[in-house]
């Protein structure tokens, strides 16, 4: 197996703390473990280099065997991974934290995220100082949330004075989210899109699929290039290293200004997954 260990050809942004995160990235939800290791490994023989996971994927161990095993420095892979709801607050985040650098192997990690706000339970104001507190002694590079909304990101910076660098929220033509994305804008928070693809729902969309043969691209490859367009932060997921390496082939062409009003103009607020205001799972375990 050979992996290109050199800068890689990903584009790639600055964050809020200085810290630098690649545009394009491989998610890893719902890859069973069996499958990760070479969904992985494909996905950095492709040249991704920047892995999202979390500790709900049950996949940590995995996705750190795999980067391991690939040689590359470990300062050349971006890995991202998440505080599971039961393991929000703040001491419970220090050992939650402890439990997933065991599984991933490593010792340092690029992002750490609070996978949900969890309002009811009220304790994100208070994991998010764990986040800050495991960052200043040196084990994380850059702290974020995912599934904020705006009040929820006005809490924590009102509260802690700090601005997340992230906030990764589920975002793709049907759900293009411009409210929040301009309150990400308004307040340096790069926005990182989750079901980019709308879990592959996007994909069969009539307008997709006419701009995708009119380009002689795949209709991933349109969503994922507009994704990129708008300044997202975009992490699909496939298990197929052929698609693997056909969302990864998007840095050699451009969608006009046209084509990206017309797939933004497809925005109907239409969500795959949970309201984030509502979403409590796993707060029974905790
Ligand atoms: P996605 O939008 O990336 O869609 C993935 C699905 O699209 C695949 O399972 C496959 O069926 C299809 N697909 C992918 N590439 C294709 C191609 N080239 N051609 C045809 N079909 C293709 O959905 P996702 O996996 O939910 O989101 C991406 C990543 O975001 C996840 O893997 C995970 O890392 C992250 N995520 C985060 C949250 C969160 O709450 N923070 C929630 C869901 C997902």
């Amino acid at each position: 197996m050979t992996f290109r260990s050199e800068t890689s050809q990903v584009p790639s942004i600055i964050l809020n703390d200085g810290k630098v995160i690649p545009k394009l990235g491989f998610g890893v939800y719902l890859v069973p473990e069996a499958e990760t290791h070479d969904a992985v490994t494909a996905a950095l023989q492709a040249g991704y280099r920047s892995i999202d996971t979390a500790t709900l994927y049950g996949n940590e161990t995995e996705v750190g065997q795999a980067i391991r095993e690939s040689g590359l420095p470990r300062d050349e892979v971006f890995v991202t991974t998440k505080l599971w709801n039961s393991d929000q607050g703040y001491d419970s985040t220090l050992r939650a934290f402890d439990a997933s650098m065991e599984r991933l192997g490593l010792d340092y990690l690029d992002l750490y995220l609070i996978h949900w706000p969890v309002e009811q339970a009220d304790r994100y104001v208070d994991t998010f100082r764990a986040f800050q507190a495991l960052r200043s002694q040196g084990r994380i590079g850059s702290i974020g949330v995912s599934n904020f909304q705006r009040s929820h990101l006005e809490r924590v910076i009102g509260e802690t004075g700090e601005t997340p660098a992230v906030n990764q929220v589920e975002l793709h033509p049907s759900l293009a989210q411009p409210e929040l994305r301009a309150f990400h804008a308004e307040h340096g928070i790069a926005t990182e899109a989750w079901g980019p693809l709308g879990q592959g729902s996007e994909l069969k969309d009539p307008t997709i699929t006419q701009i995708a043969r009119e380009i002689d691209r795949t209709p991933a490859q349109v969503i994922i290039r507009w994704h990129l367009q708008l300044g997202n932060v975009v992490i699909p997921k496939s298990v197929k290293p052929a698609r693997i390496q056909e969302n990864f082939d998007v840095f050699s062409f451009e969608l006009t200004l046209e084509q990206m009003q017309i797939i933004s103009a497809l925005d109907t607020a239409t969500r795959v997954g949970p309201d984030p205001d509502v979403f409590t799972v796993g707060l029974e375990n905790a």
